[in-house]
């Protein structure tokens, strides 16, 4: 016998995207059911994802750190690394920020199911659970699946072949560790377990790691990391074989290699959404050739009272955009009219130094004809980045020739995801080169980059020199 329960907005999916949706339409005066498989909300991003990587990336980083600073006079026995206590650290974090989302719906009075949910038609989901099942009645939806790790066709079931979940899981150390793609996920594990000694050979099919970014802003990154890895652009794994303890990997491309035997391979080459069996063939809303759930900019589906948000709607798949996409849906649930239409959505790749983007790459302003200036400043000519041992970076920023906004900037340096959002800032305000170098930064900081970057395009700067003198 099934339970029943009737409610305003259901909500299936219970990461960033979903539980936002929820909380904003229960503060909006909705009664909510949240229905999610995990026992735990948080999603991919909080249980086997951000959160996870970064805590690990920050365990690892200790080790790099300590090496460094002897050239501060301050020197450490060789740092020795617990495994057990790391993973302990990092199920600590998750079991604080899920419990926390816990206390958070449960203050909203929301209902929470844990099962998997199927649609049965366009006013009815039905949730299986560990305890039996509810049928939920609603008037709207929110579909918030998420998406999983893409799966390179014709690979051999092996515990050797890991995705970026069995990465964070820290089960074995690897002592030779093939990473296939190049991407975000791809380099942070790298970092992770190269300072835990594995030894990371990176394959990546097109010419440089991190592609959405622009080749001479990875460049700081890509030279140091080259010392430690042996990195293959415009490769290709063409066959993986599982032998007697280890794996075997052929490759195509340029510069091919012999074959190789590791230990382990992991598969970092993107994540495909969540569509299937939850019985959206009963609502018949539009999906794309991707396999997307095609949205509107009030994040409505093509079928009346269905929203959807977040990796499921499309690229990028980002927490933050799932979270801002949530919002507009509930808002919107409740009756008002709102759009998700931010002029840019920031990227980061928390390696070390960490490379962050936003609007326009060069790449992008180039194809699309647009007359720009550029302003590059390296950091080693910073006082801040030189006096903390930072100087391994560079920020630029691009702006439109005729009407002298900011179109995009990136950073590749120490604590570069989080002074992105100066720009980004003033891009959502069409703040032009003038208007950043004049905005007083502080001295000696990091962000001062931003300002000098945009001193260069003025022909103000003093801490380098003019461009016409160069
Ligand atoms: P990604 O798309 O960022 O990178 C995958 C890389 O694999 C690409 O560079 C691609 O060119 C390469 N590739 C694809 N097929 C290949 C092949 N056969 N051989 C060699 N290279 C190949 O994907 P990801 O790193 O798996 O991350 C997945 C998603 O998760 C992304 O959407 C990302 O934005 C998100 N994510 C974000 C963060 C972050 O914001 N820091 C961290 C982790 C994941």
């Amino acid at each position: 016998m099934s339970e029943k329960r009737t409610v305003d907005v259901v909500v299936v999916g219970g990461g960033p995207g979903g539980y936002t949706a929820a909380f904003r339409a229960a503060d909006l005066g909705l009664s909510i059911c949240l229905v999610e498989q995990r026992e735990h909300l948080g999603g991919v991003c909080l249980n086997e994802g951000c959160i996870p990587s970064k805590t690990l990336l920050h365990g690892t980083s200790l080790i790099e750190e300590a090496a460094k600073a002897v050239e501060y006079g301050v020197s450490f026995e060789k740092p020795q690394i617990d495994i057990a206590v790391l993973n302990a650290k990092k199920e600590s974090i998750i079991s604080q920020l899920t419990n926390g989302l816990d206390k958070l719906g449960k203050a909203r009075k929301i209902t929470r199911l844990t099962g998997n949910g199927v649609f049965q038609d366009r006013s009815t989901l039905l949730v299986k659970g560990p305890v039996g099942e509810t049928q939920v009645q609603f008037t709207d939806a929110v579909i918030a699946t998420g998406s999983s790790p893409l799966i390179l066709p014709d690979l051999p079931d092996s515990p050797r072949i890991w995705n970026s979940s069995d990465a964070l899981a820290l089960k074995t150390i690897p002592e030779k560790l093939l990473i296939v793609g190049g991407g975000v996920i791809g380099m942070e594990m790298a970092q992770v377990y190269s300072a835990l000694g594995s030894k990371i050979t990176i394959v990546e099919m097109l010419d440089h790691i991190i592609p959405p970014a622009d080749k001479d802003l990875i460049q700081p990154l890509f030279l140091k990391l080259k010392k430690k890895y042996q990195i293959l652009t415009r490769t290709r794994v063409t066959e993986v074989k599982v032998i007697d303890g280890g794996i075997v990997a052929c490759f195509e491309g340029t510069k091919v290699p012999d074959p190789e035997q590791f230990d382990v391979v992991l598969v970092a080459v993107g994540r495909r959404p969540n569509i299937t069996g939850m019985g959206f063939q009963n609502i018949d809303f539009k999906i794309t050739e991707q396999g997307f759930i095609s949205t509107n900019k009030y994040q409505q589906t093509s079928a009346p009272h269905f929203y959807a948000v977040g990796d499921v709607v499309g690229e990028p798949m980002l927490a933050h955009k799932a979270t801002h996409q949530a919002k507009i849906a509930a808002e919107n649930i409740a009756g008002h009219n709102v759009t998700f239409n931010p002029k840019t959505i920031p990227s980061v790749a928390y390696t070390n130094p960490e490379v962050a983007w936003m609007g326009l790459t060069e790449k992008e302003a180039r194809e699309q004809k647009i007359d720009f200036s550029k302003g590059k400043f390296p950091w080693g000519a910073s006082g801040r980045a030189l006096s903390t041992n930072s100087s391994t970076g560079v920020t630029k920023a691009l702006f439109d020739k005729k009407s002298g906004k900011i179109i995009g900037a990136g950073i590749c340096g120490a604590h570069a995801g989080e002074l992105i959002h100066e720009a980004v800032l003033a891009l959502e305000q069409g703040a032009t080169a003038v208007d950043i170098s004049k905005t007083v930064h502080a001295h000696p900081t990091l962000a001062e980059t931003l300002g000098f970057a945009a001193e260069i395009v003025t022909g103000t700067i003093t801490d380098a020199l003019p461009p016409r003198k160069r």
